[in-house]
């Protein structure tokens, strides 16, 4: 039975749970905004550990935590507005959209198939201190189980996180409620146009003193930026078959579970769905790149994370209506 375990801020527990992290588990942690239930962003399996545990119903991308500037400088190519809004807004509550560099090393997870990181440097000293040590950027969303609100105190996230049955430890850092108490702020940076995907801690008037207009994503003249609508979206090249028990000619199949079929990558050949999630982008990647004339996907199981990851190979294979 796993379970959640309580820890106050000192220096030996900070140690406990930047080992904790290291290592591939999860850390819920407090930030300037709400707490944030984080994992090593370049560790596909403590990623998927995240959405195992927030039982997300389908892969919404995180944001990256990282120390300083330069830290996201190394995970994202910087533009002028994200300098102008680093230098006046960072370390705080403004989360920036930015494409992810080809070396990041940033679990593709984290990013739910997009060619983009939401990164953002936190103000909060534990948070501060426990990227310090951990010497990795920090994967957080919000550390409350999906379709619940995002927790201000270690208590919320106790209560949210206790009495439900889950695959991985969390360890939950106590660090008294937030100030802010809003989720940070989010701008999208990638295009030429910026714009506001999420209301939060920083006011979109503030955002505008420093970069000029913004559009809203929630506005009738600007497309929906739900991850799974977004142009930039990734979908393989190759068409997607499927539930498929074995292959057609030309295609590649993607297996999971114990198989006797030939398969190019096994999503998880235990039939862990965990392991499956963590490894879904990447395979998909690698198969794409052999360019095969098709890729035929094994049947997954629509319980847990199976959820979503049959929602994004769904959405993989409908018709794009944006390119
Ligand atoms: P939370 O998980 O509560 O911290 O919320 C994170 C927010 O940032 C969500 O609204 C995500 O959809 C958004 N987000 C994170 N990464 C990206 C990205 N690469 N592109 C667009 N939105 C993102
Ligand atoms: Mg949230």
């Amino acid at each position: 039975m796993k379970q959640t375990t309580f820890l106050s801020d000192s220096d030996n527990n900070l140690n406990v749970c930047a080992r904790a992290l290291s290592n591939g588990e999860l850390v819920a942690f407090p930030t300037e905004t709400v707490y944030g239930l984080g994992a090593i962003a370049n560790c596909d399996s403590a990623v998927a550990a995240i959405f195992e545990a927030k039982k997300r119903p389908s892969f919404n991308p995180l944001i990256v935590h990282v120390s300083s500037i330069s830290d996201a400088k190394k995970i994202v190519q910087f533009n002028e507005r994200a300098e102008e809004l680093a230098a006046s807004f960072w370390p705080g509550a403004l989360t920036m959209v930015l494409p992810r560099l080809n070396d990041c090393g940033i679990s593709l997870l984290v990013s739910a198939g997009l060619d983009s990181i939401a990164i953002r440097v936190p103000t909060h000293p534990l948070a501060q201190k426990l990227l310090a040590k951990t010497a990795h950027p920090i994967a957080a969303p919000s550390a409350n189980r999906s379709g619940e609100i995002s927790p201000t105190t270690a208590a919320h996230v106790v209560r949210s996180f206790s009495q439900i049955s889950m695959q991985h430890n969390i360890i939950i850092l106590d660090g008294g409620a937030c100030e802010v108490g809003l989720e940070s702020s989010v701008v999208d940076l990638t295009g030429e146009q910026s714009v506001l995907l999420r209301p939060g801690g920083v006011t979109s008037e503030s955002i505008e003193a420093v970069i000029g207009e913004l559009k809203f994503a929630a506005s009738e003249n600007c497309a929906p930026k739900s991850p799974g609508m977004l142009s930039r979206h990734y979908a393989p090249k190759t068409p997607l078959r499927l539930n498929a028990h074995s292959i057609n000619e030309g295609e590649l199949l993607l297996g999971f579970g114990p198989t006797q079929q030939k398969v190019t990558f096994n999503l998880s050949e235990s039939g862990n769905l965990v392991q499956a999630a963590a490894n879904l982008f990447a395979m998909l990647h690698d198969l794409d790149l052999k360019t095969p004339s098709g890729i035929a996907v094994m049947p997954i199981p629509l319980e847990g994370l199976g959820l979503a990851i049959n929602d994004r190979l769904k959405r993989a294979i409908s018709p794009k209506t944006e390119n």
